[in-house]
């Protein structure tokens, strides 16, 4: 085989003299190692040549066994190449072999008479190149057939697809505005094959009027933004249907890059145009009865959902009219909702006689749906033809509604306008939505079956709290007589026996002569009287002042004018007493009912002097808190206020060093007639009201009132009042709060 430097020649020759002179001019050839093998006869040199496959061969045109010509058409049905690469030697004028040679496949010639070592290798060199290329274009031709029976065959293969695949081709000039379709392209278009002329126009007009100016618009926007063509129009056909074609192109520009040519494809999707549509109309189906579901589980309003069906419903069916009937126990039906298209009767609270109803009562309890295409040319009975046509409806669809078991009334869909054939979907939902309704119906005879029992526990309720109000009334009354019969036989009889006692004796005349016994009679009588009058006077103070528990007329008031006030009504007895009464008070407004408070300062003075012994002293002390009211609902049963941030109180004590109160006793003194001793009203003259009266006073400012004692040691009684933050200075007449505090504190001090 050829490498780059060596190379092996066979020589066929048969004068041994002229082998070895060919031997000596390829030796001297030094570009190359040659290998060399010879032979004598054409046989022996045809079998070299299958054996050891020389780069090329130096053949004598007359060989023992055969002529050079015989020699390579030998050969050449050997190797079956046209490329053989030899060189033929020839004798001097044996030109015309030469060329008989190369018809026969030979490379070269050469005149033996001019052989040298130089032409020599040229002339091989030439048959071994010349062979190469002609090997070359041989294989060239072999692939080139290859490919071209590939390309055949591809198109073949494309053929078939766009046949199989009914798509049609389209292929624009637009440089000359010719368009050629394929034979599939013109059947998708219900043309006859041949019959499309190549004009746009043509193409134009199969479109659907509709969708022309969107495909011309696509077409525009492909070419002018270099962008793929891919659309979906509607065509018609020549018979007028109606087909869904989808369309996908390139465009093609030239150098200067102006559009020349759009080629594309065509294939009809009527198929999945109507899967498409059968898709939405199931999810618009769905939609309506999730809607409807929703609605139903949401409201328990039925004439809300009854109203929201039958509109639903019509647009859904896009229809005239859509009804729901409800059946009366005679089976009259009448129409309660309705939803009607513009310019079709209105036919609510229309009525259909029991009569018609009961000729189809069995269909409708079996749950059956009666659908009409067209009145007119389906059989139904005269009446109800009547009644269809006097409902302006061409075709109509009924179908019952049920409450559980029991049915309960009709939903009807009319189409006015022309005959129609219902789908098999539609009623389906139409099917759907009254057992949604039958639910709805279900669900708001429950709800209003438990609102009646929820109307009839709250009057029952109500009836129960009458009753008791007018019980608990009862008891207060009955309470209230005990009580009475209690002051009555006992608080008023005890001062009224004494002055019985006492007036009987002198009406007796007893003491006629006893005038200092019948001083002393009426002195008592006297007494028990004023005592009677206090006491009178108390419980009707306290009556007043549970009466009015919520209204007291409270005004800003000086605090120390008003213990002075107390003050002066008990001067008197103070003095009497022999007690010291002293009053310590900073300057301080206070917000309260002036006169109950004198009341209330009076009293617990008044009880302090009582129990106070000769000499000794009662202090009045009155403090501003500025911090929420303490607790101390524990040890009494006051009115607890709400502290609150801003909150102020005044404190009065009243202290005295009397005999003081037992620890179980300080809160009982607080209730009406309650007394530390029972001799206390007899020795002290009290009623045993004076502290429920004080009590009753200070809660409704609000306050809290207790007393601290210690048995043998004095008492203090406390009450608490709460205050309100001082006024602005934009209401007139009004203090801030510095206004008090630069006002120095006072001790008085009342000598008596
Ligand atoms: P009375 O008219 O009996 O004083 P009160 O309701 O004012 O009625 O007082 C009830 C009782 O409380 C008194 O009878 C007395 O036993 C006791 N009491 C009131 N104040 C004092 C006090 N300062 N010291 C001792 N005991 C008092």
């Amino acid at each position: 085989m050829t490498h780059d430097k060596s190379r092996t020649i066979l020589i066929v020759e048969d004068s041994r003299s002229y082998r070895s002179k060919l031997r000596d001019y390829l030796s001297q050839d030094n570009r190359y190692d040659y290998t060399i093998i010879e032979t004598e006869t054409g046989a022996e040199g045809l079998k070299q040549y299958r054996i050891a496959k020389p780069d090329a061969i130096l053949l004598d045109y007359i060989l023992p066994d055969m002529n050079g010509l015989e020699f390579l058409h030998a050969l050449q049905q050997q190797i079956e190449k046209p490329d053989l690469p030899v060189v033929l030697l020839t004798e001097y004028n044996k030109e015309n072999l030469a060329s008989q040679a190369i018809e026969s496949g030979a490379q070269q010639y050469l005149s033996k008479s001019v052989l040298t070592t130089e032409n020599l290798r040229l002339s091989l060199h030439h048959a071994i190149k010349q062979g190469e290329l002609l090997r070359q274009v041989a294989d060239l031709q072999v692939q080139n057939d290859r490919h071209l029976k590939v390309l055949n065959h591809k198109e073949e293969q494309l053929r078939l697809a766009l046949a199989s695949a009914q798509m049609g081709i389209w292929d624009w000039n637009l440089l000359n505005g010719h368009i050629q379709w394929n034979r599939e392209h013109e059947e998708l278009f219900g043309l006859a094959p041949g019959s499309f002329d190549g004009n746009y126009e043509t193409f134009d007009r199969c479109i659907h009027p509709e969708d022309r100016a969107m495909v011309h618009q696509c077409v525009v926007e492909s070419i002018e933004s270099h962008t793929s063509l891919c659309h979906q129009f509607r065509i018609v056909w020549a018979d007028g249907s109606i087909h869904w074609i989808e369309t996908r192109g390139e465009v093609y520009f030239n150098a200067i890059g102006e559009a020349i040519r759009t080629i594309g494809t065509v294939v009809n999707i009527d198929a999945r145009q109507q899967a498409q549509q059968l898709l939405q109309n199931q999810l618009e189906r769905q939609r309506l009865v999730l809607d409807m579901t929703v609605q139903i589980r949401r409201s328990l309003d039925l004439p809300e959902i009854l109203n929201t069906t039958v509109n639903e419903v019509r647009q859904f069916l896009q229809t005239d009219r859509v009804t729901i009937y409800k059946f009366a126990p005679d089976w009259v039906a009448t129409a309660i909702v309705e939803s009607v298209g513009m310019g079709w009767k209105e036919i609510l609270t229309t009525q259909i006689s029991n009569t018609y109803i009961e000729s189809y009562l069995d269909d409708f309890r079996q749950g059956v749906v009666t659908q009409n295409a067209d009145i007119y040319t389906v059989e139904i009975d005269a009446w109800y033809l009547v009644l269809l046509e006097s409902f302006q409806a061409r075709a109509n669809v009924v179908v019952p509604i049920f409450k559980g078991e029991e049915l309960w009334g009709l939903l009807t869909a009319h189409h006015c306008s022309a005959p129609r054939q219902w789908q098999p979907s539609e009623i389906d939902l139409v099917k759907q939505l009254s057992n949604q309704l039958s639910i709805a119906i279900q669900q708001a005879d429950l709800f209003a079956l438990a609102q009646l029992e929820l109307t009839q526990r709250k009057q029952a309720e109500m009836t129960l709290q009458l009753l008791n109000t007018e019980m608990e009334q009862r008891q207060a009354v009955e309470t209230l007589k005990d009580e009475f019969i209690g002051i009555v036989s006992h608080e008023l009889r005890t001062p009224l026996t004494s002055m019985q006692g006492a007036l009987g004796l002198l009406a007796m005349g007893l003491m006629d002569d006893e005038p200092e016994q019948m001083k002393q009679m009426i002195e008592i009588a006297s007494i028990e009287t004023e005592r009677l009058v206090r006491l009178v006077n108390n419980i009707l103070d306290l009556d007043k002042l549970d009466a009015h528990s919520n209204s007291i007329e409270q005004e800003w008031c000086d605090a120390h004018t008003l213990i002075q006030r107390a003050i002066d009504v008990m001067t008197g007895s103070a003095a009497a007493a022999g007690v010291d009464l002293v009053l310590e008070c900073p300057p301080l407004q206070i917000w309260v009912a002036p006169d109950r408070i004198v009341q209330t300062l009076t009293n617990l003075l008044g009880n302090a002097m009582k129990f106070s012994p000769p000499n000794s002293s009662v202090s009045i002390a009155v403090t501003q808190i500025n911090e929420p009211m303490p607790e101390r609902a524990g040890r009494l049963d006051s009115v607890r206020m709400a502290p609150t941030s801003n909150t102020r109180q005044i404190c009065f004590a009243i202290r005295d060093c009397g005999r003081g109160i037992p620890a179980d006793k300080l809160e009982t003194i607080f209730n009406r007639f309650q007394q530390v001793d029972s001799s206390d009203s007899r020795d002290k003259g009290g009623t045993g009201l004076g502290l429920a009266i004080c009590k009753s006073i200070v809660e409704q400012h609000q306050g809290r009132i207790w007393a601290e004692s210690e048995w043998g040691q004095g008492s203090t009684f406390f009450f608490i009042l709460p205050q309100p933050m001082y006024r602005s200075r934009a209401e007139p007449g009004t203090l801030e709060q510095e206004d008090f505090l630069n006002l120095s504190s006072a001790r008085v001090s009342l000598n008596l």
